[in-house]
């Protein structure tokens, strides 16, 4: 995200929250801020706070709402008590309920006063899987005066402690900043889908587990936004190449923040960027914590240069200003502005993904017999993702001397090192690039080449020898 020119102070219309105090005014756009339309029609009075035909991404279905039935039946329930709309439900619930939802379409934005209702309770609504049960997050149609602040987002759990959300589809207008719940304590979302870019869950933390983020666009799914503790857990998104951004302007450089990635998976059709995308550059004295878990996968994206992975990077280089440490199933990787290590193993998975992929562009040196009776080569590799140059030596074990009943059958190649080599992964015009500067490439790969096929021949002569021993 590219803030240079995009600082803007927005205008914002002087409502009851904002005299409280208890507003929060962001100042910063974002750089997928939409031009404002003029023709863009903006009622919200439409909305109503039960059963609204709500299709967030699909402007023209505000109006579909007035076509909503009535509710002739309970919908809602919270234990075997029915109610007439979720409003009614929530008003009538206690801290700790859960909160039943039929099939349909429910919202509680702009729902009179349901603030004074939710309020201080932790609340539970489950719905009955995500093709059936939809809840609609904020304005359908976002006022266009209000882009770049929070005024679009959902203020109907401010206040709130704990609020989880099971088993259904939460639905944010697409493409508009600063959407989300605003000021609840902690939030759980629990096999849900979520559709369009949020930036407000729980303001202490903020839990999703086994939940699909969709339908995107080309923007983010989410922004840790308002989130200390951001935690994802059995996630898969799905983008246009978009995933988490790691940032906020909310809060900045009061405190850590920590993002936790469990088991994950990001899919695109279109790389733009890493699966999390970063900038800690506003962190003051604090720093991010991500910490990858178990198994993450990532589908159609490109590795980032810098940090050589599928699943962290930045926008740019100021974005990286020292002030993250990134662990992998509990390793530091990242630390300090750079790699811990080109090369870590962890329980799980292998940081970083050029070493995990073998992605290297190989230069070798000739083998040299040692006094052992060992050979030693001197080995080059260059990283194909982010250029990371490392040299080592290479060792091949003296061959096994023959025993008295295989020294019939020894041939002169036994003599040659047993052990096969298998690094041949090179690749000569990138080698000669790479500026190999002690040895001749091409008679590096033909003396390795005989060297292997050496060590064919002794690997049979062995075997052999291995057979007649044992018969
Ligand atoms: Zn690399």
């Amino acid at each position: 995200m590219n803030h240079k020119q995009m600082l803007k102070v927005f205008a914002v219309p002087v409502s009851a929250a904002f005299i409280m105090g208890i507003g929060h005014q962001v100042v910063l756009a974002d750089e997928t801020e939409q031009p404002i339309d003029a023709t863009e029609t903006v009622d919200t009075t439409t909305e109503q706070s039960t059963t609204m035909d709500q299709s967030p991404i699909q402007q023209q279905d505000v109006n579909a709402s007035a076509t909503v039935a009535p509710q002739q039946t309970s919908n809602v329930w919270i234990g075997q008590q029915g109610y007439a709309s979720l409003e009614e439900a929530v008003k009538n619930s206690n801290d700790g309920d859960t909160i039943t939802l039929g099939e349909g379409r429910f919202t509680l934005y702009n729902s009179p006063n349901i603030q004074s209702y939710t309020k201080g309770k932790s609340l539970t609504f489950i719905g009955q899987g995500i093709d059936k049960t939809y809840w609609g997050i904020g304005a359908t149609v976002p006022d266009p005066s209000k882009f770049g602040t929070e005024y679009n987002g959902d203020y109907s759990f401010d206040g709130a402690k704990t609020v989880t959300f099971k088993d259904m589809t939460l639905q944010s207008k697409a493409k508009i900043d600063y959407l989300g719940f605003i000021r609840i304590d902690d939030t759980i979302v629990e096999d849900c889908k979520i559709n369009g870019k949020t930036f407000y869950w729980g303001y202490k933390t903020a839990i999703f587990k086994n939940t699909t983020f969709d339908d995107t666009d080309t923007d983010y799914a989410i922004w840790t936004y308002s989130s200390p503790i951001m935690t994802f857990d059995g996630c898969t998104f799905h983008g246009a190449g978009k995933y988490i951004n790691v940032y906020t302007d909310y809060s900045t450089g009061k405190e850590n923040r920590t993002v936790n990635i469990n088991n994950c998976t990001f899919i695109t059709q279109k790389h733009n960027k890493s699966a999390l995308n970063i900038n800690d550059s506003n962190m003051g004295n604090y720093k991010y914590y991500v910490n990858f878990t178990g198994h993450n996968v990532t589908e159609g994206i490109q590795p980032h240069t810098l940090t050589c992975s599928r699943l962290f990077g930045f926008s740019n280089n100021k974005n990286n200003s020292g002030r993250l440490v990134v662990k992998m199933d509990g390793v530091p990787i990242w630390q300090d502005a750079k790699m811990v290590s080109h090369s870590i193993d962890t329980a799980n998975d292998k940081y970083t993904d050029g070493y995990k992929d073998d992605a290297f562009d190989y230069t070798y040196g000739e083998w040299v017999k040692q006094e052992d009776g060992s050979f030693k080569r001197h080995v080059k590799r260059v990283c194909q993702y982010c250029g990371y140059a490392e040299e080592y030596d290479e060792i091949k074990a003296a061959p096994v001397k023959p025993t008295e009943d295989s020294k019939s059958q020894e041939t002169p190649a036994s003599k040659a090192p047993t052990t096969v080599n298998t690094m041949s992964k090179v690749t000569p015009n990138k080698v000669n690039a790479v500026k190999a500067t002690t040895n001749d490439v091409d008679t590096s790969v033909q003396t390795n080449i005989g060297l292997s096929i050496l060590g064919v021949f002794a690997g049979i002569a062995g075997i052999l020898g291995y057979r007649k021993k044992n018969k």
